[in-house]
């Protein structure tokens, strides 16, 4: 078990990622709180968990909204008595999201406010959380395409991932020294509802797919397992990293045909 003894807020677990990585840092032995905006996904992923006889409870919360954070935190608290993982997974990517030209402030807002935003706050409430535990680790969702310019412009939602790598490394370094570790995970192309709704043809997805070696879409449980190593105390001298699990698309120049 690679998370015994340790309580895990998951955001974003009703869906895709954080979904996987509830139900697999359960089954390592975590008890998991499933916290989403989708209160009925985030249900049905804690009652997937109990009925395999794990841990798990069910949180409704925005993460763009700081009392809602506050009070997930403090849920993990007063169920399971403490906090030692922070997962800041939840995200998104508006369909109006295109170039600076055509992308809206309302649509560049509502993604800093989710994407950006969502992680200050599940670290503001997190932290002093994983200080009451004697330390934990944090892992914060960002994207490859923080490290890559993308043709397919999403403006809002790529400068969002590189703010939560910056975020990270910042955090890292400042709280080191009290056996808090903060590492960014940056998936490739996944076949996620949130990248498919907006690949949604298949000259879209061809187009993508193009640049990726492996030739292929990652599953959202391949990055769950990059998550668990984050997470758990195998990764213990890991801090301030950008963790690619991408089938080597930042690699590439040119792809194999
Ligand atoms: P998903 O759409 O399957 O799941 C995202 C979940 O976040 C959903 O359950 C949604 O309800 C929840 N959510 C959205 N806004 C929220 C809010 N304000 N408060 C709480 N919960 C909220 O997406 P996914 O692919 O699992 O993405 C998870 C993370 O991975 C995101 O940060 C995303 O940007 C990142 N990511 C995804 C891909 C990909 O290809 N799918 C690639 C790189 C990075």
């Amino acid at each position: 078990m690679r998370l015994k003894d340790q309580v895990a807020l998951i955001t974003g677990a009703a869906s895709g990622i954080g979904k996987e990585s509830a139900l697999l840092f359960a089954a390592e032995g975590a008890a998991v709180v499933a916290v989403d905006v989708n209160e009925a996904g985030a249900a049905a992923v804690a009652g997937e968990i109990t009925a395999a006889g794990g841990r798990a409870s069910a949180v409704k919360a925005d993460v763009s909204k700081a009392a809602d954070c506050e009070a997930m935190v403090a849920a993990a608290e007063r169920i399971y008595g403490k906090l030692t993982v922070l997962f800041n997974n939840a995200g998104i990517s508006h369909a109006d999201d295109d170039d600076a030209i055509t992308t809206t402030e309302a649509v560049w807002d509502l993604t800093f406010q989710i994407n950006v935003k969502g992680v200050f706050l599940g670290c503001k409430y997190g932290i002093p959380a994983l200080r009451r535990a004697g330390g934990g680790s944090i892992v914060n969702t960002a994207s490859f395409v923080a490290i890559l310019g993308a043709a397919t412009p999403q403006l809002a939602y790529t400068a969002s991932k590189g703010a939560v790598l910056s975020m990270t490394r910042e955090l890292a370094v400042i709280h080191a020294r009290e056996g808090i570790r903060v590492n960014a995970l940056c998936p490739g192309p996944l076949a996620t509802e949130l990248l498919m709704k907006y690949l949604n043809t298949d000259e879209k997805k061809q187009r993508r797919l193009v640049h990726v070696p492996m030739g292929r879409f990652g599953q959202a449980r391949e990055i769950a397992q990059a998550a668990l190593y984050l997470a758990s105390a195998e990764s213990s001298f890991v801090t301030g990293a950008e963790f690619l699990v991408d089938g080597g698309i930042t690699a590439a120049y040119v792809t194999p045909a």
